[in-house]
């Protein structure tokens, strides 16, 4: 039989399984291509030739998929109303002919988002397909698997797997199912990580606020092993530990792990690093500066950071429990200069509400930044604001250094580290923002 495409599309996907990666082999290659399947007009709801529901698009919802999103809102679709959320449904335009295979949710205004443009089967050979090709990707992407044993290993919408969240940190995994249908599967998809991976631990960390959107409750605790206790790992060649468990997030901040990296190699003289939760930009940066001063408002964040140090040897670093607005502030009038400056804030802007305030806020700091920066220092600034896109945060540094009466060079644009990768057509997935700046 031969294997020569039939269509175009045929052919981009056999060119995509040429590359014989893991995920693959275990894709049959010569699998006949059906026909589109064809309408099932008149039984919507029943689809013949599955019993997944069948979902309506509407025609703005088509085009969207078609322009490569994966979220349709609920504005823009059919449902069958006996829908409970987190189901499968197939989805079909309004002519009733197959576009995709979806996750269902009924709580939030994202109805509908996709896990497949094929028609497949969803089962567990199909998600354990997904998890495989997401750890595929960290083994080819990790540029030295030594110094980056922690990372992020399925990134929600962005790895094909809508709603769920795993990293990795050593020998132990943290989960995350933020959407209805993620979670009715969380036992399997942690048996399914547990076959692919054999982890020490596998925790739940399921205390986060975007799930109220979902109607589901905060949970934490342990899906496989016992708690694992502070998990050591490093980044670059700083020694971190993160808690699983107690820790924010699911115990660190990996979408900064490469700009922590880099911003370490421009470090020198006298540095700051504002917004520095358990230290880890400080520590970078501490390996080149004279001194460095770390700032965070929360208690726990500074001890942990104190801990850090210790377990580097890091003699350089001072720990300071401040608002970072404050002590920004109170240096600038003080007449304090730095020469290496990290700004890392959480994301001011959590809605689209609440933009105009972020951007004064990004303003703020940025702005008293450049009052401290010695001719040719440099300033690591960062927004994780995905309301407030590339060109925004640029244009709001800009505004700040204008005002600061500074020029300014842009030696880097960067984003979250590359196990976050991002997906062409989905901007929501492109959130962090990193410049690396240096002011003449
Ligand atoms: N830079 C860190 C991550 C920062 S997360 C890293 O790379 O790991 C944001 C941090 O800002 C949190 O630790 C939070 O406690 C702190 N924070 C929030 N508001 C603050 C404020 N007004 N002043 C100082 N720290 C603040």
């Amino acid at each position: 039989m031969s294997n020569a495409p039939r269509s175009p599309k045929e052919a981009r996907r056999l060119e995509r399984l040429k590359g014989g990666s893991r995920a693959a082999r275990d894709v049959h290659p010569a699998r006949p291509r059906p026909h589109r399947p064809p309408p099932v007009l008149g039984s919507i709801g029943q689809a013949a030739a599955s019993d997944e529901p069948t979902v309506v698009l509407s025609r703005r919802a088509v085009d969207r998929l078609d322009q490569g999103h994966v979220w349709i809102y609920r504005s823009d679709v059919a449902a069958p109303a006996a829908l409970a959320g987190g189901e499968v449904v197939r989805l079909a335009d309004e002519r009733g002919w197959f576009v995709g295979k979806a996750f269902y949710g009924a709580q939030s205004q994202i109805a509908v988002r996709l896990l497949t443009r094929e028609d497949e089967p969803i089962d567990d050979t199909f998600f354990l397909r997904r998890l495989t090709q997401a750890a595929a990707l960290r083994e080819m992407a990790s540029p030295d698997p030594e110094r980056r044993r922690a990372q992020r290993l399925v990134h929600g919408e962005a790895d094909l797997l809508p709603g769920l969240v795993v990293d990795r940190y050593a020998d132990c995994l943290s989960v995350q199912t933020l959407i209805e249908a993620t979670d009715a599967r969380r036992e399997l998809l942690a048996t399914l990580l547990h076959q692919l991976l054999q982890p020490r631990a596998i925790v739940e960390r399921n205390d986060v606020r975007v799930r109220a959107h979902e109607g589901l409750p905060q949970r934490k605790g342990m899906f496989k092993g016992d708690p694992p206790g502070p998990v050591e790992f490093l980044e670059g060649e700083v020694r971190l530990a993160a808690d699983l468990l107690q820790g924010q997030k699911t115990g660190a901040f990996l979408d900064q792990a490469e700009n922590r990296v880099e911003a370490g190699r421009y470090a020198r003289g006298r540095a700051l690093d504002c917004f520095s939760y358990g230290g880890a930009f400080a520590l970078q940066l501490a390996g080149r500066a004279e001194k460095v001063t770390a700032v965070d408002i929360s208690e726990e964040a500074v001890a942990q950071g104190r801990e850090a140090a210790a377990r580097n040897g890091a003699r350089n670093v001072e720990f300071v429990v401040a608002n970072a607005f404050d002590l920004l502030r109170e240096e600038s009038e003080k007449g304090e200069h730095y020469d290496t400056i990290v700004l890392d804030p959480p994301a001011f802007a959590k809605g689209k509400s609440s933009i105009d305030a972020a951007l004064r806020g990004y303003k703020e700091i940025n702005l008293r930044a450049f009052h401290l920066l010695n001719a040719g220092g440099v300033l690591v600034t960062c927004s994780c604001s995905f309301h407030i896109d590339d060109a925004q945060f640029e244009k709001v540094v800009l505004s700040a250094a204008r005002d600061a009466k500074r020029n300014v060079q842009v030696i880097e644009r960067r984003g979250a580290a590359r196990d976050h990768p991002t997906l062409l057509g989905v901007p929501e997935t492109r959130y962090l923002k990193c410049l690396i700046l240096r002011a003449l």
